[in-house]
């Protein structure tokens, strides 16, 4: 049997303008006369096989000779294109009259929805759906359009690649089911769909080589395949299926990205078969808030790397544009598994108030102490809710890399380590029910991350330490007044820097609610108060002194004959320095013990888990933490915070105080200087004015 197709010769093609990645560069570059040349071989050979009707060429409508996008003709009726671009809109009334005088009768596509006919509408030639490629010209709509009007199934294909921004480019079905495509014209789910549903003794992937010669652009007519290049490969391919490939340059019109597929109609596509209604839409769509205080672009920015990923189309609704208003927006997928999987996922990320499905959190019984169920949600330094019972509930003692527990009967959520886990406690997996809250400073900080980057979160050596302790101190002030909790951590190099005394001054005044370290820096401090040196060293003339060597472990030694610090500084042992001032103010502190620990210290707690618990109760409710020249305590003491409290980290090392103080918000400072000026220069600005 013949089949019908229509063209329209190439008398004004010309490359007049770029509308496609193929264009760019080629402006002016294609020779009518040998378009005409090719064009002319093209329909020649086709004419040996098929009935060619011709329209013809029009002054100023250089691509009407790309017949392929005119529209899709089916079981007598055209379903006319309406071109994303306006360099080709003039041509539909063409088209148009074109198909009118054929009898055909005419459908448009619905107001505003955008479609390139055959050229991204794929019909099966042989079993299976009606394949319509979204994302560069046609709209997802037009699918759900077709799938109604033809009855059938229409299975959307994202375009993922601009050099192929038609699915006739990278996608070819043929006579008897089979298919050439180029799988990397295509985001992962569209590869699935295909896979699942063409056998891959049908299909055949082309490399990316061939798929430039834009092979998959062929037209079959009774076994033969049209096609502007054959390699060798896809000669034995199509060859292996039944058919012949006969070559044809097309040259001239690949400049615009067009080869056989574009420059011919079918015309007479027969109905495809009837599938049931479910099936036959192709577009869920959902419309979900967010609250204010948000960035509609934060989330347009979320919205664009989950739509690469997924083939959703995500777009913000008229109306506000501004992040102190709510906002909403328009989330379309191509089915509703991926369109639910999308909405859950930007749910995840926070600022969502409504929801289109159930968001309750999947619960899950732990069954061995200390393991936490497969597929936990691992915890973040941001606060996080849980939506269980019907509301979100916030998770107490939020911290990163801990799982959420929640307690049904008493409706508390709450962070816990794995280690910690219980039999039967339920334990949150997966992300459904689970959002993390931003603090009100990372949106700020993410709009405008250039003037907010320079000013903290980036370690500047040039800054001048002043003009942190400044702030600090400000913020210090601000906090003690409030009632909130100062916690500092703390190396021995406070005390070989000379910086012992302000921060002894600093517990005195009650700016330090609790001191955090290791074995050293009470080590140090307490050899400085009995022998005036830190490890042997002369501390006021910086030279070492007979037999100093000995000075720090004859003071572990005789604070182990009294049993813990505070016992040695009540019975008149330690009678001046840091630890002396803590014992009589009051003030708690908490050593954790190391692999290089001396003695240890009878406070030393050498039991890591334990140590960690006691950093955690000392650390509760801390509005703000300053560390201070040891990376070891401080990272301990980082990874247990949750965001919003204020870090500032203290070292002479620009890659430590980033490391400590990047936590991708806008809450960590880090000042790079020498921790003993560092205290002497906050103690200065702290005491100022108090006389
Ligand atoms: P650390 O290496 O973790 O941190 C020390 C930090 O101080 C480094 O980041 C360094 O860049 C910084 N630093 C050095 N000089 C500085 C200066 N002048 N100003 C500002 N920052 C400066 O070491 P750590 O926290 O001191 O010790 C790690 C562990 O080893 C702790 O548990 C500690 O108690 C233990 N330790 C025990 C003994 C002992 O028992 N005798 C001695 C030393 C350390």
């Amino acid at each position: 049997m013949r089949h019908r197709f229509l063209m329209c010769p190439p008398t004004h093609y010309r490359v007049e303008y770029s509308i496609n990645a193929w264009m760019e560069g080629n402006r002016d570059r294609a020779r009518t006369e040998l378009a005409e040349r090719e064009w002319n071989a093209l329909y020649a050979l086709l004419s040996e096989h098929a009935d060619i009707d011709l329209l013809d060429a029009v002054p100023d409508l250089p691509d009407l000779t790309f017949a392929g996008c005119a529209g899709l003709v089916v079981g007598g009726t055209a379903y006319l294109s309406r071109f994303r671009f306006p360099e080709r809109r003039s041509e539909e009334p063409y088209w148009r009259r074109a198909f009118e005088e054929r009898g055909l009768s005419v459908v448009e596509m619905p107001p505003d929805v955008v479609f390139e006919g055959a050229a991204d509408a794929v019909m099966p030639h042989g079993t299976g759906p009606v394949w319509l490629g979204y994302g560069f010209r046609t709209d997802l709509e037009a699918g759900d359009f077709l799938a109604r009007r033809l009855g059938c199934e229409v299975v959307p294909l994202k375009l993922a690649d601009e050099r192929f921004f038609q699915l006739s480019m990278c996608f070819a079905t043929l006579e008897g089911g089979y298919l050439l495509y180029y799988p990397g014209a295509f985001d992962s789910r569209s590869l699935r769909e295909i896979e699942r549903r063409v056998p891959p003794e049908h299909r055949y992937a082309v490399n990316e080589r061939d798929a430039l010669t834009l092979c998959c652009s062929c037209v079959e007519t009774n076994g033969a395949v049209l096609l502007a290049r054959a390699s060798a490969e896809i000669e034995r391919v199509l060859g292996g299926w039944g058919k012949r490939a006969i070559a044809t340059d097309l040259r001239e019109f690949m400049l615009a990205g067009g080869a056989a597929r574009c420059l011919t109609l079918r015309l007479d596509e027969p109905p495809p078969a009837a599938s049931t209604a479910g099936e036959a839409r192709t577009v869920s769509r959902a419309t979900v808030a967010f609250r204010s205080g948000l960035s509609p672009a934060l989330v347009l920015e979320d919205a664009n790397e989950l739509s690469a990923r997924t083939g959703v189309e995500i777009e913000l609704l008229p109306g506000t544009r501004s992040r102190h208003q709510a906002f909403a927006v328009e989330v379309r997928g191509p089915d509703d598994e991926t369109l639910e999987s999308v909405l859950r996922e930007l749910a995840g990320r926070g600022g969502m108030t409504s929801f289109p499905f159930s968001i309750e959190a999947r619960l899950e019984e732990v069954d061995q102490d200390g393991v936490a169920p497969l597929g936990f949600y691992g915890t973040t330094i941001f606060a996080t809710e849980v939506f269980h019972g019907g509301r979100w509930l916030r998770a107490a003692r939020q911290r990163m890399d801990a799982v959420l527990v929640v307690d049904p009967a008493a409706r508390t959520v709450r962070c816990s380590l794995i280690r910690d886990l219980r039999r039967g406690e339920r334990v949150v997996v997966g992300h459904d029910g689970v959002r993390t809250v931003l603090p009100p400073g990372r949106q700020a900080e993410s709009e405008e991350s250039e003037a907010f980057s320079f000013m903290s979160s980036q370690a500047s050596t040039e800054r001048r330490a002043e003009t942190a302790v400044e702030s600090i101190a400000w913020e210090m002030q601000r906090l003690k007044s409030e009632g909130s909790r100062i916690v500092f951590v703390a190396g021995p190099v406070v005390i070989h820097t000379g910086g012992g005394p302000y921060l002894e001054k600093l517990i005195a005044a009650g700016y330090v609610s609790a001191l955090l370290g290791g074995n050293a820096i009470a080590v140090h401090d307490i050899e400085n108060s009995i022998y005036g040196t830190s490890l042997g060293v002369n501390l006021k003339r910086g030279t070492p002194m007979r037999g100093g060597h000995m000075h720090h472990i004859s003071v572990i030694n005789e604070v182990r004959r009294h049993g813990s610090i505070e016992k040695a500084v009540r019975a008149g042992y330690v009678r001046s320095g840091i630890f002396r001032t803590l014992v009589e103010c009051g003030v708690p502190f908490s050593l954790a013990g190391s692999i290089r620990d001396d003695g240890p210290l009878p406070d030393t707690i050498m039991d890591l888990i334990e140590a960690q618990r006691d950093y955690a109760r000392l650390l509760e409710g801390a509005g703000m933490i300053v560390m201070l020249s040891s990376m070891l305590h401080s990272i301990g003491v980082g990874n247990m915070t949750p965001a919003g409290v204020r870090l500032v980290c203290v070292d002479i090392n620009v890659a430590v105080a980033t490391k400590l103080a990047d936590r991708g918000s806008v809450d960590s400072t880090p000042v790079v200087t020498d921790v003993g000026l560092f205290l002497n220069l906050l103690w200065r600005r702290l005491s100022e004015g108090q006389g």
